[in-house]
């Protein structure tokens, strides 16, 4: 039986292909913004995720203030950090040195 695990790693490449806006270029997330994005807003909604998990936005440096305000005013807002600076809890998977 003729094997071709080449050809399976590409399906499951493309299989996979989702967003990753934590990672490489991400893009502001604000509304008709293609800026590129320099900061994460974290953020958590305690009626609809667990007091852990943290939601991300990415933002350019114009609209972190907006995105500040808008999860501020709701009381959603966590975190702002320059864009790779941080590991979010929910991904640091193994302790450095480990
Ligand atoms: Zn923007």
């Amino acid at each position: 039986m003729p094997e071709q695990p080449a050809f399976n790693v590409l399906d499951s490449l493309q299989g996979s292909h989702s967003p990753s806006p934590a990672s490489g270029n991400a893009v502001c997330s604000r509304k008709g913004c293609r800026a590129d994005a320099g900061w994460q807003l974290l953020w958590n909604n305690p009626r609809i995720h667990t007091p852990e998990r943290r939601k991300i936005w990415a933002s350019c440096s114009e609209h972190v203030g907006w995105f500040e305000d808008y999860l501020q005013t709701r009381g959603l807002w966590k975190e702002t950090v320059p864009l790779g600076a941080h590991t979010p809890p929910d991904t640091a998977a193994a302790p450095e040195g480990a």
